[in-house]
Order: C-alpha cells, then sequence, then structure tokens
C-alpha cells in the first residue's frame, strides 16, 4: 500500500526478483492508497493536529485500501501486515526468516511526516526499520525487505546453498570472491583457488571469512563459537 507504486514496481521487476515474478514464486502487488480516498480531490494527507512542520497521511484512504486488499487473499492466509518505520524492530535475516513462513505481506509504506496512529494501531501487526536513519518513504525500505525474504523462498534462487553460505546467514561475514581474469592491475588471485585441491580451497574460504568477521564483526564468532572450533586441529584419537 503506496502513493507510489511506481517505484516498489519498477525496483521488484528487475533481475532475480523480476524472475521470482514471472516464474510464479513471488506476487508483488501494489496499491495505490490514493485511489481510495474519498476526498474531492483525492487527498492522502493533512497537517498534524497538535502543530508542527509536514504532512501527516490520513487514516480514511488507507484503511479502505486495506479492506480491499483483505477481500483480495484466499480465504485462510496467514498475513502479516507490516508499516515499514524508523521507529520498528530492526531488520536482520533472522526477521527475514520469520516473515518467509507466512503466505501473504502487506506492506505499509509511509512518506512525508509518516501516518496517522489510529490507523497503525487498527491495521498494524508490526513496524519495521531497515536501520537507524530515516528515508523520505516507506517503499525502498518494503522493497529491501520483500527482496530478502524472496531469496529464502524455494525457486528464487538456484538453491538454498546459495544464501546459506553467504554473509550473516552462515553467521559470519563470506570469504572474498574473484573471477576471471587472473590478474588485474597486478593484483594475483589467490593461488590455492585456482589450485583444484578442494580441502585446501575450503580452508581457505573459511580462514578468510573468520579473519574478515573477527575485524568487522566480532561479536558474530562470539555468537558462533563452533565456527572458530571449526578451524582446530583435530585431536589423534587415543588407541
Ligand atoms: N516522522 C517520522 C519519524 O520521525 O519517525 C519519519 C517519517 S519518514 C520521513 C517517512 C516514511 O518513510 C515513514 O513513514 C516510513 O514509512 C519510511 N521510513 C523512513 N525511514 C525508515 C526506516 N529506517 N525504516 C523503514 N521505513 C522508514
Amino acid at each position: 500500500m503506496t502513493l507510489f507504486p511506481s517505484l516498489v514496481e519498477g525496483v521488484l521487476s528487475e533481475s532475480i526478483i523480476g524472475r521470482a515474478q514471472n516464474a510464479g514464486v513471488i506476487e508483488v502487488r501494489c496499491h495505490n492508497i490514493r485511489d481510495f480516498s474519498t476526498d474531492r480531490h483525492r487527498k492522502t494527507d493533512d497537517t498534524p493536529y497538535g502543530g508542527g512542520v509536514g504532512m501527516v497521511m490520513t487514516c480514511q484512504p488507507i484503511y479502505d485500501c486495506y479492506r480491499s486488499v483483505l477481500s483480495s487473499l484466499p480465504e485462510g492466509s496467514r498475513k502479516r501486515v507490516i508499516y515499514m518505520s524508523p521507529k520498528g524492530r530492526i531488520f536482520s535475516h533472522g526477521v527475514a526468516r520469520e516473515l518467509s513462513e507466512y503466505d501473504d505481506l502487506i506492506f505499509l509504506c509511509g512518506h512525508y511526516e509518516g501516518v496517522d496512529q489510529r490507523v497503525i494501531d487498527e491495521i498494524v501487526d508490526e513496524e519495521i526499520s531497515i536501520g537507524d536513519y530515516v528515508v523520505t518513504g516507506g517503499e525502498i525500505p518494503a522493497c529491501i525487505v520483500i527482496d530478502a525474504v524472496s531469496r529464502l523462498l524455494e525457486g528464487t534462487l538456484a538453491s538454498s546453498e546459495c544464501y546459506e553460505g553467504e554473509s550473516i546467514a552462515s553467521g559470519i561475514l563470506e570469504y572474498p570472491q574473484y573471477t576471471k581474469p587472473r590478474e588485474f592491475m597486478g593484483r594475483e588471485v589467490p593461488e590455492v583457488l585456482i589450485s583444484g585441491d578442494h580441502a585446501r580451497i575450503d580452508r581457505w574460504r573459511l580462514e578468510r571469512a573468520v579473519e574478515i568477521t573477527r575485524e568487522r564483526r566480532p561479536e558474530l564468532l562470539q555468537a558462533n563459537p563452533q565456527i572458530l572450533a571449526s578451524l582446530e586441529p583435530k585431536k589423534k584419537r587415543r588407541k
């Protein structure tokens, strides 16, 4: 539910998420809140009670838009209504996993100073923030959530391996990646990666992943001690 559907449609129609839509893995429907305004000028916002700068999105068009979306969902659908908001729970891989369990996610995208609290209280299950900063509207935040959740659904990526080994999902940050050519601006691809020795390659990747995580996100290693343990030499069994 947005005042700027083309912002969302544009972002989500390209590349992997566009293909997931074409393949029927996900279906993204944008609903223009303005289409539901009963105001004769199709207004969707007004000045804030109590004074102050900016405009606040009004309840009526959002609520009617929501009712229309609800009536289009299949009966018994497990749904969650999310207001994208800097006041919400911070988005993460764990939150994406939780959301991937629902059949239908309904996103309310705010704009201007935000949305009248009464319609949030009436229809929203949860507020989600993409981070501790403020952007101009909820559309790009909603696209980020939709993209991250869609990647976890079967059929979007070639296999679950594609995300399970990645930064964060694996518990730590990913090792550096290289592709052709072997040399760029005098920088060589690490020799081990062209050795063909898969045990050595796996070990090298794990070591680099641990190194980069220790440098940038040490708390991830603390939370996943088994990853460090897997680097320790195996103790010989006593006969
Ligand atoms: N006045 C609001 C406040 O101080 O909390 C900020 C409004 S912001 C300019 C307009 C809209 O952008 C919000 O209603 C929300 O939908 C979206 N938005 C802004 N920052 C966001 C964030 N970090 N995460 C999710 N949505 C965000």
